[in-house]
C-alpha cells in the first residue's frame, strides 16, 4: 500500500476531515471511531511510519513526542489520578489493523491486565 492510500495520512493532512483533539508539528490526535473506553484517543505521527516494527532511530523524537503528548492530553482531561492506558498494537499478533503507527490513549474506566 502506498502512503497515498493510508487513511491516517489522509487524516493527518486534512484530506479526510476529522475533529482533532490536538495537533502540532509532529503529531495529530483524534477520537477513535469505535471507542473501547469513555475516552479513546488516537495519536499519530504526521509522517508515515508503518508500525513500531518499522520505526528507525530517526523517529526517536517523534515517538517520544507521541508518548509525552498522550500524557499531556490525559493530564489536561484530569486522568492523572485515576490513571489510563497507552497501547501501541504492532503487527498481526499485536492486533494492529491500521498500518500507520498510532498510540491508543484509553481512559475513564478500570482496565484489566493482561489485555486479550
Ligand atoms: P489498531 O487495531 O491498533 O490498528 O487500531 C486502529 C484503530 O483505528 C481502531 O481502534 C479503529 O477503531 C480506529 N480507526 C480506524 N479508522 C478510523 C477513522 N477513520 N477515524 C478514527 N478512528 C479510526
Ligand atoms: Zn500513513
Amino acid at each position: 500500500m502506498s502512503f497515498g492510500d493510508c487513511i491516517f495520512c489522509k487524516i493527518a493532512s486534512g484530506e479526510i476531515p476529522t475533529a482533532k483533539v490536538h495537533e502540532d508539528d509532529l503529531c495529530v490526535a483524534f477520537n477513535d471511531l469505535d471507542p473501547q473506553a469513555p475516552t479513546h484517543i488516537l495519536l499519530i505521527p504526521r509522517h508515515h511510519i508503518d508500525s513500531i516494527a518499522k520505526a528507525e532511530n530517526g523517529d526517536q523524537e517523534t515517538l517520544g513526542h507521541l508518548l509525552l503528548t498522550a500524557g499531556e492530553i490525559a493530564r489536561n482531561r484530569g486522568f492523572d489520578e485515576d490513571g489510563y492506558r497507552i497501547v501501541i498494537n504492532t503487527n498481526s499478533d499485536g492486533g494492529q489493523t491500521v498500518f500507520h503507527l498510532h498510540v491508543h490513549l484509553l481512559a475513564g474506566r478500570k482496565m484489566t491486565f493482561p489485555p486479550g
